[in-house]
C-alpha cells in the first residue's frame, strides 16, 4: 500500500503535516501528529515544527522536499522511531547523533543525570584528585549520560564502556561532535565477561558509577512496542529473568571499581528498588547500601543511589 503523493507546489508545510498525520493515524502509528511534525520540520531544516519560521509554513513545498518527506514518512510507517529517522535527538540540551540499533536515550534518564549533578554539587566526597569526579558509565549507548555529565561538570572525566560495537562508535562520534573527546575514555567492554574486572581495575578506582543498564524483565520483552522491538538492540534492554543481570554484575564489581564512599547511580524498573535491596542484604561483603530512591516524572520509583561504605 502506497499513500498517494501530494503534487509539488500543492501543499505548504502545515497542510503536509495534516496530510501525513491523517495517513499515520489511519495506519495506527503512535504519535501521528508529532511524527509528521518532526519529519516535515527536519526536511525544512528546523528542529521542531513550532520553531519553523511562519513563512516556511505557508510556502508550497518543492518536489524534492515532498519526496524527502515521503521517504522519511515511509520509514515511520514501518514503525522506525522518529529519533532514528531524523538521525539526531536532544538530551540535556545536547544534540546527539542517533543511529539504529543504538539505544535511544529516554526523557526519564535526564532525571538520572540531574540527580547525579545535584549530588556532585553537594557531596565533597565526589570530588576526585584533579578537582572533579572520575566517573564510570556502564553501557554508554549513544553517550547521552556520559557526555551530558562531562559538559555540565567541566572538571570531570568519564570512562564510558559498552559491549556493543555500534554504541562505542556512536559515543565516539558524539564526543567528537561535542568536542569532549579530551575528557572521555571510550572502551568496548562487556562487564559480564571474565577478565573485565582486571580491565576495569587498570584504570584505578572511580568516584561515581552511573548506568542505565538493560533492566527489562526478559518475559516483558515481547510486549515492547514495535518501535523498540524491531529497531533497538535487545542487549541494551533485556536484563534477564528479573531484569537484574547487569545491575547485579555492576554491584558485584563495586569493590574493584569504586573508591570508599563512592556512589552508584542506576536507572531501574519500579520493581527493582525492593529486589536490589534484598539482593544487597545477601551480599554484606560488598559494603553497599541504598541511600536514596527517586521517583520519575510519572511517580514510579526508578532511580537508585547506592553508596559504598568501605571495607
Ligand atoms: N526504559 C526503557 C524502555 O522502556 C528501558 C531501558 C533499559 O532497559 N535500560 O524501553
Amino acid at each position: 500500500w502506497q499513500p498517494h503523493l501530494p503534487l509539488a507546489g500543492s501543499l505548504n508545510a502545515t497542510e503536509l503535516v495534516s496530510h501525513w498525520t491523517a495517513i499515520f493515524e489511519k495506519r495506527g502509528i503512535p504519535e501521528a501528529q508529532a511524527s509528521s511534525e518532526y519529519i516535515v520540520a527536519h526536511v525544512l531544516g528546523a528542529k521542531t515544527f513550532q520553531s519553523l519560521r511562519p513563512v516556511l509554513c505557508t510556502q508550497p513545498l518543492t518536489s524534492r522536499q515532498l519526496q524527502c518527506v515521503q521517504e522519511l514518512s515511509s520509514l515511520r510507517l514501518q514503525r522506525m522511531p522518529v529519533q532514528y529517522i531524523l538521525g539526531e535527538w536532544d538530551f540535556q540540551g545536547l544534540c546527539l547523533k542517533m543511529a539504529p540499533p543504538v539505544f535511544i536515550p529516554r526523557p526519564e534518564t535526564e532525571e538520572l543525570v540531574e540527580w547525579v549533578l545535584e549530588e556532585v554539587a553537594r557531596s565533597p566526597c565526589a570530588v576526585g584528585a584533579q578537582g572533579g569526579p572520575l566517573i564510570l558509565e556502564v553501557g554508554c549507548g549513544s553517550g547521552a549520560i556520559a557526555l551530558s555529565l562531562l559538559s555540565q561538570l567541566p572538571q570531570s572525566r568519564v570512562i564510558a564502556v559498552d559491549k556493543g560495537e555500534a554504541a562505542i562508535c556512536l559515543t565516539q562520534e558524539n564526543a567528537q561532535r561535542l568536542q569532549l573527546l579530551d575528557r572521555i575514555r571510550i572502551v568496548p567492554l562487556d562487564v559480564t565477561l571474565e577478565g573485565s574486572r582486571a580491565h576495569l581495575l587498570s584504570w584505578g578506582l572511580v568516584d561515581l558509577v552511573v548506568s542505565n543498564p538493560p533492566y527489562i524483565f526478559h518475559q516483558d520483552m515481547e510486549q515492547l512496542a514495535p518501535e523498540i522491538r524491531s529497531y533497538e538492540d535487545p542487549l541494551a534492554l533485556d536484563g534477564g529473568v528479573e531484569g537484574m543481570d547487569i545491575i547485579t554484575q555492576i554491584l558485584a564489581l563495586a569493590p574493584w571499581l569504586l573508591k570508599d564512599s563512592g556512589s552508584i547511580f542506576l536507572e531501574v524498573d519500579p520493581r527493582h528498588p525492593e529486589l536490589v535491596g534484598s539482593w544487597l542484604q545477601n551480599r554484606p561483603d560488598l559494603s553497599l547500601d541504598i541511600v536514596a530512591v527517586r521517583r520519575d516524572f510519572c511517580g514510579r520509583p526508578r532511580f537508585l543511589h547506592i553508596r559504598r561504605s568501605g571495607p
